[in-house]
């Protein structure tokens, strides 16, 4: 099929993301990827651009190490060559094995059960928190706490922790469990917490059906690229501990070093969660790949339970060539430099970005690890900056009033530069 051919069988036929089937909503087909570049065949759009722009997005935070990395195609090929699948129900493989070891290893967290996205290790996290109750001998812990703005996926459990306001709650309010919601804390990673904390206290103590408390500590992504600080997350980790609720953490989008300095935001707040999801990155961006670990407590506990076993099991669980490159980039994590390339496209970013804050209709301009952020006083007008963007050579997919980019850790210095650049243009353009 030509490009031209590709996009028009797309929009005959293919279903995007947020989207409606009858709407055709691609900037381009990518033909093929390299390093921190995806080819687009020629633009459909009257000012052009270069075939080849930096992706800011890594492929929604997935592709830390950038595309066609040699030695995570190495690691898809060589278990190609042995098998791609083998199903997980009484029976096991060394890819996997070798995974679950070293993510608990990481983690402290034992225990590694596998799914296929984030969004299904979420629901795996609550039917955890909840079998574990039940076995705690309190079956009416049936419900959640979190705070809001967080976004944890799009089923139906994940979903009923969005963001009530954000998120899909209205659409579906009649069939979403209904969970508590705390204040968001606030912004920025040395804000004072106090008072928050004095205003959540009340809300907590009225509470008597908590399974546990779930956030995405320190930075929430898909609810709006907000950075709240750690002191929120030990925070509601006492709290947590002292009411005999689970503390869940949802690392998808922040685990594997987006924030810098630590492998996962929980070591950077000082907490250690009873249950942790990540995805994502886990597979370095090349298969959708999820993991939910936990503690010993929790698992002898969900023993207890009436049903003694975790009831989930996706047929894809631990796919060997999923875990297999999981593994490869695990290795590349390794890398002790790591912490220090991620500070430098921190600095990047902040450098370039901030002279958004002189323009009209920019409120709020923050970075933090690999993440830079531009917040508006208004929508975006996506289309608009999503086109000025890849002018510049810049894939970027702003949401709501945010322009942000979540570049791969390989991304050169002009790189990041050239980011800033079409994410400055993005702002402008914009804008109404
Ligand atoms: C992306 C994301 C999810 C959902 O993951 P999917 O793989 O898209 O299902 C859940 N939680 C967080 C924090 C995420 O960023």
């Amino acid at each position: 099929m030509n490009p031209d051919d590709v996009i028009a069988a797309d929009a005959d036929h293919v279903w995007h993301p947020y989207a409606a089937a009858r709407s055709s909503p691609v900037f381009g087909t990518v033909t093929e990827a390299s390093g921190v570049r995806l080819t687009l065949e020629p633009l459909p759009f009257a000012g052009g651009g270069p075939r080849e722009v930096v992706d800011a997005m890594s492929s929604w935070w997935a592709v830390i190490h950038g595309y066609r990395h040699p030695h995570l195609d190495a690691a898809v090929r060589d278990q190609l060559d042995r098998m791609a699948h083998v199903m997980f129900g009484g029976l096991t493989h060394e890819p996997a094995a070798t995974l679950a070891s070293r993510l608990a290893e990481l983690t402290g967290l034992p225990y590694v059960f596998f799914s296929d996205s984030g969004s299904v290790s979420v629901e795996v996290a609550l039917k955890m928190a909840l079998q574990y109750q039940r076995g705690a001998g309190h079956p009416e812990r049936t419900r959640f706490v979190t705070i809001r703005g967080g976004y944890h996926g799009d089923t139906f459990g994940a979903m009923s922790v969005c963001d009530p306001v954000g998120g899909m709650h209205s659409m579906f309010a009649d069939v979403l469990t209904s969970q508590t919601f705390l204040p968001q804390p606030p912004v920025g990673l040395d804000a004072d917490i106090s008072s928050w904390a004095e205003s959540c206290e009340p809300i907590l103590d009225g509470l008597s059906d908590i399974a546990g408390v779930i956030v995405e500590p320190i930075l929430q992504g898909a609810g709006g690229m907000y950075i709240y600080p750690p002191a929120a997350v030990r925070w509601l980790a006492d709290q947590a501990r002292a009411r005999g609720w689970l503390l869940i953490l949802d690392e998808i989008a922040t685990g594997f070093f987006r924030l810098g300095e630590t492998r996962f935001a929980f070591e950077r707040a000082g907490v250690t969660p009873d249950i942790l999801c990540v995805g994502k990155a886990l597979s370095g961006g090349y298969l959708s790949l999820a993991a939910t670990l936990c503690t010993n407590t929790v698992a002898y506990g969900i023993e207890s339970s009436d049903a003694d076993v975790l009831m989930h099991g996706p047929t894809y669980m631990g796919n060997p060539l999923a875990c297999a490159v999981a593994n490869a980039s695990l290795d590349l994590l390794a890398d002790p430099e790591l912490p220090a390339r991620i500070d430098v496209i921190n600095g990047g970013l902040t450098e370039g970005l901030s002279s958004a804050l002189d323009f009209d209709h920019v409120i709020d301009v923050r970075t933090i690890g690999a993440v830079g952020v531009i917040q508006l006083d208004q929508p975006v007008l996506v289309h608009d900056a999503t086109e000025a963007a890849l002018a510049h050579g810049v894939w970027i997919r702003p949401f709501r009033d945010l322009i942000y980019a979540m570049p791969p850790f390989i991304s050169t210095p002009d790189d990041i530069s050239q980011v800033t650049t079409g994410m400055l243009a993005a702002a402008k353009a914009g804008t109404g």
